[in-house]
């Protein structure tokens, strides 16, 4: 019978269709978020993988200062150990603030 045939066949194309919507929208919630670093990428003439540099990237950002690097307690910006005036009441400050 030609119902047979074409009730499996439907399903089949379902599935597929289902699966292939699901993978696009989880293309575009992908490609959406790296939409920015892509343009940032070929202004900026890289050749590398986006990937690699959203992490760089991210990882530079989390961290909040280097071992050379203090916070002043004054105006508490991060500044290198360079422009370390003193230390009082275990805070450092800055020679901007000193
Ligand atoms: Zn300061």
């Amino acid at each position: 019978m030609a119902t047979d045939y074409d009730a499996p066949r439907k399903n089949e194309e379902d599935i597929s269709e289902d699966s292939l919507e699901e993978l696009k929208a989880r293309r575009s919630d992908k490609s959406s978020g790296v939409v920015d670093e892509d343009e940032t990428e070929a202004a900026e003439g890289y050749e590398l993988p986006g990937a690699d540099l959203s992490g760089e990237e991210l990882a530079v950002r989390v961290i909040p200062r280097q071992a050379d690097e203090f916070t002043c307690g004054v105006c508490f910006l991060v500044h290198h150990r360079s422009q370390l005036a003193y230390e009082k009441n275990g805070q450092q400050v800055c020679t901007e603030c000193a």
